[in-house]
Order: C-alpha cells, then sequence, then structure tokens
C-alpha cells in the first residue's frame, strides 16, 4: 500500500497516529444520516464482517479491550479468590478487570525473547495455583502482536481444565500454526483504540466459538437485558425486554462500527506496511551492537501482528540509559514509547502483593532496555529513514 504524506517535515514524528482515509469519513456520514447512530445495523455488519475475517463463529462488538477482557470474565464466572494468571508485560487493563471480581492477578514471568508468557514458569505456577483450588482461567497477551505459544498454554489449560482469554489488542490480524489470533483460546478480546492496529477510535471485539459464553457476553454488555435488546428501537422491534443480570454499558456505537468496518477493509495492507517498516528498521539495527532488534519470525504458518516495534539497548555498549536515549531521540524529533512497565512495579500491585521488582526478573530486566518506534501506515519512507538515522546517530554517539 501507499503511505500518505504526512504534513509535519521536519518536526516531531508523533509515536503512532491512525490513518484516516475518504473510506472511512463516508461511513460515517452514511450513518450520521441515517439517524441510527449508536448500536445497530452497522455494529452488527461490523461483528459479521469481524467474525468471517478471523473465522470465529461468534463476534461481540463492545466499547473497548478492556470491556471486551471484563465480559470475559464474567462469562466463565470469575468470583472473589479466584486466581488468574497472566503476564506483568502488559497494560493495565488486563490486569485489573481481574481485581473488578476481587480475583487475584497472579504474574508469570515472559520469555525475554519474544516478551511472551514465559511457558515452563506457566506450568510451575499453574500447578501451584491448581493445587490451592483457586486456577480459574489464562490470560496470555501476544506481545506486540507476536502470537504466544498457544499449543503449550493450551495443553496447560486443558490438564486443568480452565479457558484461555487471550488479551489479543496486539494481535490484529495475526497468525498462529496457520489460524487467525481469535479462532485459538476460548475467548478472545481485540482492541480497536485510537493507536491500535485498526481503530474505531475507542471500541473492542470479543471472539469466541462458544454459544453459552457468546450469549452471556452479549448481554452483560447491555445492561443485562434480554437479547438483541437494541432492536427494541426498530419497526421489528418490542417495547418489552428483561433484566437478567446486572450487567454493564459496554455496547459499541455504530459511529465507532462505521469507521471499523472501513478499517478492516484495509487491516491486511496496513500489517503489511507496517511488516516492511519492521524489515526495514532490523536490517539497519541489526548491524550495530548497541541495539538488539525484535525477532522477525514471519513464518508462512505464523504472522506477526506487528503492533509495536521494540528494540533492546544492550547497555553494556551504551554510555547513556534507556531513558536518556528516549531524550535524545525526542532532540531529534522522534516520538517514541515504552511497553511496558511491568505491572509489578507499579505502587497498586507492588502494595497490594508486596512484589519486589525482581520477583519477575525478565520483566523486569528487559524493561530497563526497551524502546518501541514509531511504526504505522501513515509513515512514509522518508519518515521511516528519519527514524533509522536518529537512532544510529545516538547509537553511535554514545557507543560504550
Ligand atoms: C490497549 C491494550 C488494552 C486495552 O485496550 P482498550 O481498547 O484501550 O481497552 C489491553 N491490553 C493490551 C495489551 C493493550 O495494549
Amino acid at each position: 500500500m501507499k503511505a500518505i504524506k504526512t504534513l509535519q517535515i521536519d518536526e516531531h514524528l508523533p509515536f503512532a497516529l491512525p490513518l484516516i482515509e475518504e473510506e472511512e469519513i463516508k461511513e460515517v456520514l452514511d450513518t450520521l444520516k441515517s439517524g441510527w447512530i449508536t448500536t445497530g445495523p452497522k455494529t452488527k455488519r461490523f461483528e459479521a464482517e469481524f467474525a468471517k475475517f478471523v473465522g470465529a463463529r461468534h463476534a461481540i462488538a463492545v466499547n473497548s479491550c478492556t470491556a471486551a477482557l471484563h465480559l470475559a470474565l464474567e462469562a466463565i464466572g470469575v468470583s472473589e479468590g479466584d486466581e488468574v494468571i497472566t503476564t506483568p508485560m502488559t497494560f493495565a487493563a488486563t490486569a485489573e478487570v481481574i481485581r473488578y471480581f476481587k480475583a487475584r492477578p497472579v504474574f508469570v514471568d515472559i520469555d525475554p525473547v519474544t516478551m511472551n508468557i514465559d511457558v515452563e514458569k506457566l506450568e510451575e505456577t499453574v500447578e501451584r495455583s491448581a493445587k490451592g483450588g483457586r486456577l480459574k482461567a489464562i490470560v496470555p497477551v501476544h506481545f506486540a502482536g507476536y502470537p504466544c505459544d498457544m499449543d503449550s498454554i493450551i495443553e496447560i489449560a486443558r490438564k486443568h481444565n480452565v479457558p484461555v482469554i487471550e488479551d489479543a489488542a496486539h494481535a490484529f490480524p495475526a497468525r498462529y500454526k496457520g489460524r487467525m489470533v481469535g479462532t485459538i483460546g476460548d475467548i478472545t478480546a481485540f482492541s480497536f483504540y485510537a493507536t491500535k492496529n485498526i481503530t474505531t477510535g475507542e471500541g473492542g471485539m470479543i471472539t469466541t466459538d462458544n454459544d453459552e459464553w457468546a450469549d452471556r457476553m452479549r448481554i452483560m454488555s447491555l445492561h443485562g437485558i434480554s437479547r438483541d435488546a437494541w432492536k427494541r428501537y426498530t419497526a421489528e422491534g418490542n417495547w418489552f425486554y428483561e433484566i437478567l443480570s446486572p450487567g454493564y454499558k459496554y455496547n459499541l456505537t455504530d459511529i465507532a462500527a462505521a469507521i471499523g468496518l472501513a478499517q478492516l477493509k484495509k487491516a491486511h495492507a496496513f500489517r503489511e506496511y507496517r511488516a516492511e517498516i519492521a524489515a526495514r528498521y532490523n536490517e539497519a539495527f541489526e548491524r550495530i551492537a548497541q541495539i538488539t532488534p525484535p525477532i522477525l519470525k514471519d513464518e508462512p504458518e505464523t504472522s506477526h501482528g506487528w503492533h509495536l516495534y521494540v528494540i533492546k539497548l544492550n547497555l553494556e555498549n551504551l554510555s547513556i540509559d534507556r531513558n536518556r536515549f528516549i531524550e535524545e531521540l525526542r532532540a531529534r524529533g522522534i516520538g517514541t514509547s515504552v511497553h511496558f512497565i511491568p505491572l509489578h512495579i507499579h505502587p497498586y500491585y507492588r502494595d497490594t502483593y508486596g512484589y519486589r521488582p525482581e520477583d519477575f526478573p525478565a520483566a523486569y530486566g528487559v524493561f530497563q532496555r526497551i524502546i518501541s518506534l514509531p511504526m504505522y501506515p501513515k509513515m512514509t519512507p522518508g519518515d521511516v529513514d528519519r527514524v533509522i538515522d536518529a537512532v544510529l546517530d545516538v547509537a553511535s554517539l554514545f557507543k560504550a
């Protein structure tokens, strides 16, 4: 696909930008003019097209990935005192939804190369949690969009008869051993936040093949009222509804779904373009001792979603630390970010569970060295060159 020329030339290159074009605008205008602006026909179409795209039986549109994860845990029946196993190398959302139920997020350290959950350590933790009788679910996160070792994770989960709920906020579209992410675990949660691979401004999607959980999540996404509650204002609708459970207000609007319908058509092209940027970055950074680029494991059967491009600094070969490296890039007009500050060192988790930084040494160690570089379809080849030049310049200027 062709990149669209960005407005700024020598100014600051933002870390992330959405690519909203005529198709999105046209689809949104159509919705605005239709008179139906909240959950309705466009949301239904977005769900149907998304389900078809990944090959899942059900797709339920919601207003965030956080909502998706919350509904998934509700559907499988997480309750107070349960343990849900996940990674500390993730965003706030993955663990906070576990706390919504007064359940405990149990962290398992990461593989320092892929930054996905370490499956050997996962097995030990799962055994321990299961023995205590509190194991309820496993929530792997496909870090940066690279699929976790799902065969091993599912095998461990099946042994203890607990579901696997995937946080696939980064992994759309991504493929694992020939299957699309969204059809692998028991329930999968996607994000359409402004910076994610496709966006609806704010939004999310849940996929599952389980009819019962799908029903429950759909009902709970809109006040716990009986199925297809949104239809009560259509011609075929009916004023009558029943509250089955105290649910939530997590429905996606048709305005957002309109953006999603247009974005979905470009999802593969967007991913291809990000993969091309990643390949160019890797080529440039593989040559220098100061940086370890991410692995480029793009095989025909397993493909990276390339949401994030995360370099690791080899601090022993540099005279500056990660924070200074980021400042130097900023001074050269390059926006960056850090994914993630591990959850266990945040005050809430540190103080609630008494975690020390070294409790998850791989996550903590890698955290000192990581920088996420810009990688999005709105970047021009010239923008990519600017990032490469700036990184190489800082790395050589501060070579130890
Ligand atoms: C962005 C993100 C989320 C939350 O997505 P929202 O749609 O903003 O709720 C969850 N998990 C991870 C790993 C994320 O990066």
